[in-house]
């Protein structure tokens, strides 16, 4: 069975590797399965975002595809970014000014609970869709500590680490994210639905 990956993202595709090689033959992203689509991501869920990029990729290419969908929701700002958190700043995929637009809402507030969620979807050939989301919990700092991770981890504080995801290793971040446990989520479905999946 091959399964394709709706991203080029060399992160993502180096954990979702990991993660599903013992169940799929051949796991390859967009570029290395020769397919080049660009989902519109206008859902208002990262249910819906992730659902609808693997169906689109596993329509086009006739494979099993995944996709996941990703971001950051603050209490105080009644869950935003969500699924903003790329653009919350108007411009895309700029994490330094994504980051001062959080610090400048946040300022002055108490409450700074916060969550990273993380939706994927695994769609068959012939349709048959696994869905799952989580979380990692944390809390918004006033100013930003570490210099690994990306996004908004030097903000994105745990305080049963006492450290943001910017001041911990690669490797210790994909054993507690919101990825790393979504796609254990999605393992735990594809051996509770074998049969159904390769039909
Ligand atoms: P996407 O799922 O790749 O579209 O990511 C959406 C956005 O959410 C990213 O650009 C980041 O701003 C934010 N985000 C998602 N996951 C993480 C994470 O693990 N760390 C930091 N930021 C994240």
């Amino acid at each position: 069975m091959k399964l394709v990956i709706a991203s080029n993202n060399k992160n993502k595709i180096k954990e979702i590797k990991l993660i599903l090689s013992d169940y799929f033959e051949e796991i390859l992203s967009l570029s290395e399965a020769g397919i080049n689509h660009e989902t519109i991501e206008d859902g208002e869920t990262f249910i819906a975002n992730a659902e609808k990029k693997a169906r689109e990729l596993a329509e086009i290419g006739s494979c099993y595809a995944i996709s996941d969908d990703s971001g950051l929701c603050v209490d105080a700002l009644g869950g935003a970014p969500g699924v903003y958190s790329a653009r919350f700043c108007g411009e895309h995929g700029n994490d330094e000014k994504n980051n001062d637009v959080l610090l400048e809402k946040m300022q002055g507030v108490k409450n700074r609970a916060a969550h990273y969620a993380c939706a994927i979807a695994l769609v068959a050939p012939k349709g048959y869709t696994l869905l799952t989301e989580d979380y990692l919990y944390g809390e918004i700092l006033t100013e930003r500590r570490g210099k690994g991770g990306f996004g908004y981890d030097p903000l994105f504080f745990i305080p049963e680490l006492n450290k943001t995801l910017a001041e911990i290793t690669l490797e210790e971040k994909n054993t507690l994210s919101h990825r790393a446990k979504a796609l254990n989520n999605i393992l735990n479905l594809i051996n509770d639905s074998k049969k159904d999946i390769c039909e």
